[in-house]
């Protein structure tokens, strides 16, 4: 959580085909987004990449990251220490695997993105730990 005051959300998340999404997405964005999967550390397209742009949601193509906010944290996935506007993003308690942590889907459309952590290096302190595959990177023309 990186906002005191909750942010009301008032937009239904939109929802799309399965079998469409199936044949747009790869298997992997496919598997990330829609079953909440973890691509393998120092897999996916945008662990290592620092080029300029704004990175959107991979089924829904909100944007939700801004490149500027990208930092390496070391672990092999894309992280951010904020999102490019706090609802954009829905957090939400993730119990799963013996851990509680933090879910962070796209509230665009409910994909799931990644988990943020508490132990970000920067003034916000946040640690968006993203899925490459939930992404997709546009660059300014
Ligand atoms: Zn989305």
């Amino acid at each position: 959580m990186t906002n005191a005051e909750p942010t009301p959300k008032t937009a239904t998340p939109k929802t799309f085909d399965p079998a469409a999404l199936k044949a747009r997405l790869t298997p992997e964005q496919f598997h990330v987004t829609q079953t909440a999967g973890t691509e393998a550390p120092f897999s996916g397209e945008y662990w290592n990449v620092w080029d300029d742009g704004t990175y959107h949601c991979v089924v829904c193509d909100e944007p939700l990251f801004d490149s500027a906010t990208k930092f390496d944290a070391g672990c092999g996935w894309p992280s951010f220490d904020r999102a490019l506007v706090d609802d954009k993003v829905t957090e939400k308690r993730d119990v799963s695997h013996g851990m509680v942590r933090t879910e962070v889907v796209c509230t665009g459309c409910g994909a799931h993105l990644g988990h943020v952590f508490p132990d970000g290096p920067t003034e916000t302190g946040a640690r968006y730990c993203m899925n490459s595959a939930s992404l997709t990177l546009a660059k300014p023309e």
